[in-house]
């Protein structure tokens, strides 16, 4: 199957189980944030079996949402890298920090709260 066929494949399992009738779109969502927190624990167990596992869950539960809302994954991938495909900013602790947050960090002079690797210029 490819990806088209398996997101169909996912949203009849979906509507067969009477997830679109009955479930609300926040109760998905906690759904995913219980996912993401399965693929944070399996991440620090360095279990990879567990972390393909929750990834798909994880897939599986916003292709749910995005049928939800009336939208599709790909629309909202491409909305979100059309954001992140013009995004300035640097690596700090292992996590892309937009430069938008570091301005605004700088602005509020907020230095008990800029991490040392903020304060380059
Ligand atoms: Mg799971």
């Amino acid at each position: 199957m490819d990806y088209f066929e398996l997101e169909c494949a996912v949203e009849e399992w979906a509507k067969d189980r009477d997830i679109f009738s009955k479930a609300t779109p926040m109760a998905q969502a906690l759904k995913t944030l219980e996912e993401t927190t399965e693929l944070c624990t399996a991440i620090n167990n360095d279990d990879r079996a567990e972390i393909t596992d929750a990834m798909g869950d994880i897939m599986v539960t916003l292709i749910i949402q995005a049928k939800m809302q009336n939208l599709s994954l790909e629309e909202c991938l491409e909305s979100a890298y059309h954001i992140i495909n013009k995004r300035t900013g640097k690596m700090i602790n292992g996590q892309f920090v937009k430069q938008e947050t570091i301005d605004k960090m700088k602005q509020k002079n907020d230095e008990q709260h800029v991490p040392s690797d903020y304060k380059m210029d």
